[in-house]
């Protein structure tokens, strides 16, 4: 191996870029806007203030492409920005590849993700207009930590529903959110009206992320002191995840390269989104021509087999409507390890941007995605979270592709997580139990007729 390889490209903290991308004013034509629940008409500001603060509210519908990170965000982004920038050269050697394969760290965060990249703003916009409590939810845990370490720094209160199923299957991520003084409830569960229906026609209801979103809307719009926070799918959550292309931007043209093939993992599309808008910008430019890949479960295949429908975020149908890929606001997923990848929609500006061929998409079954993980671990030691599993899997099959071409393409991904808390699905594949999930056709095609015809 040459000695000129760089393995981590860093740049100093006075590098780190002060403001995030805004894609939509960039795009051949405008995506289409969130609809009031009741009277299907377009929401205006006034609609949104019930759930966020104005700051949020701005950025959700701007039109400026770029918006400054207020110095407070930037001082905590500090804590552990700018993330490192890896090459992967003994993943290379493992796959036998020409193909130089890059992937940007998130895991080197506090909670462990990309997610704290937009719940320190969050928190921060929150906090100046005075809100004193955030409410949301979390599947896997990695945005309720996220969230409970933002508002920490902010000495606001946090209030999280875990979908129960993982409640009960990942302690640790409570305890984490506990150690950052949030109040963490089983979602469904009995502090909510919707969620003591739930129960009450089944105590030992799994949950899902539509029903916990249910429930952390209605404990927020009940009291006049609480907000909500959302860890994906709008627009100002892909806003504040820019700085992960930006950066990774700089930290390629410090080595003089630009990515023929860019691959991320979508759940809600925001780590996807972070890292590809600033790429795609250059893209619509005419300044390089990567091919962008969005990479699900084949078990939540939102945008591979989703519809592009007006549908709710969450399952109680209290969300505004929004065009996006959907799999329809009811449709439950089968209990794969990925646990923030099993979202039924997809973010509006991802979704709006695969319509107009900008980005592709493919979908992975996990045990593939798990075997890439293994190899990767073994190859360049960090175990990732069980989201990138997938766009490590795909950056696999793109390199083992050009083993076959003999092509040196450039491959760059999103390492968005670590895996030191989903060490049980680590040890369901390497003891051989784990299955990849059956996605009923007959579930989707049910969860479908419930979306509203618009
Ligand atoms: C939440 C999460 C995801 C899925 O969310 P996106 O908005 O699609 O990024 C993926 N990976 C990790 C590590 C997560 O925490």
């Amino acid at each position: 191996m040459s000695d000129a390889v760089k393995h981590k490209i860093l740049l100093d903290e006075s590098e780190m870029p002060t403001q995030w991308y805004n894609v939509a004013p960039d795009l051949p034509e405008p995506p289409p806007p969130p609809l009031h629940p009741g009277t299907h008409e377009p929401i205006g500001p006034d609609d949104l203030a019930p759930l966020f603060p104005m700051g949020i509210i701005e950025q959700e519908v701007s039109a400026d492409r770029y918006i400054d990170i207020p110095g407070e965000v930037l001082d905590i982004y500090r804590l552990w920005r700018p993330s490192p920038l890896f090459r992967a050269t003994r993943l290379e050697q493992a796959l036998g590849t020409p193909a130089r394969i890059y992937y940007k760290y998130e895991g080197v965060s506090p909670a462990g993700s990309h997610k704290p990249n937009t719940s320190v703003p969050q928190a921060y916009y929150n906090h100046a207009e005075g809100v004193k409590r955030l409410t949301t939810e979390t599947g896997a845990g990695q945005w309720g930590s996220a969230l409970a370490f933002a508002t920490a720094q902010y000495g606001m209160e946090c209030e999280v529903w875990q979908v129960a199923a993982s409640y009960r299957q990942k302690p640790y991520r409570k305890t984490m959110m506990e150690i950052w003084g949030a109040t963490v409830h089983p979602s469904p569960s009995n502090v909510t009206d919707f969620g003591k229906q739930l129960l009450a026609d089944n105590p030992d209801h799994p949950g899902s992320l539509g029903i916990a979103i249910s429930e952390a809307v209605e404990a927020a719009v009940k009291d006049p002191d609480t907000r909500y926070a959302l860890g994906s799918v709008l627009n100002h959550v892909l806003l504040h995840q820019t700085i992960i292309g930006e950066e990774a931007l700089l930290q390629l043209a410090k080595v003089g390269e630009t990515p023929d093939v860019l691959v991320g993992c979508t759940g809600g599309g925001s780590n996807f989104g972070g890292l590809s808008f600033p790429f795609l910008r250059e893209k619509l430019a005419g300044k390089m021509n990567p091919t962008i890949r969005c990479v699900e479960p084949a078990a939540c295949p939102t945008l591979t087999k989703g519809e592009y429908r007006y549908d709710f975020g969450d399952t109680a149908g209290m969300t505004p409507l929004v065009k996006m890929h959907t799999l329809g606001h009811s449709f439950v997923p089968e209990p794969i390890h990925a646990g923030g990848l099993r979202y039924h929609g997809m973010a509006p500006l991802v979704s709006h941007i695969y319509e107009l061929g900008l980005v592709e998409a493919i979908a992975i079954p996990q045990r593939e995605c798990f075997e890439a993980a293994i190899q990767f671990a073994r190859a360049e030691g960090i175990v990732p979270a069980p989201e990138p599993t997938h766009a490590l899997a795909a950056a696999a099959r793109e390199a083992l592709a050009c083993r076959e071409s003999g092509e040196e393409k450039v491959i760059l991904t999103a390492l968005c997580g670590h895996g030191h808390l989903d060490l049980a699905a680590y040890e369901s594949f390497l003891h051989g139990e784990m299955v990849d999930a059956d996605l009923s056709e007959d579930a989707i095609a049910a969860a479908m007729e419930l979306v509203p015809a618009l």
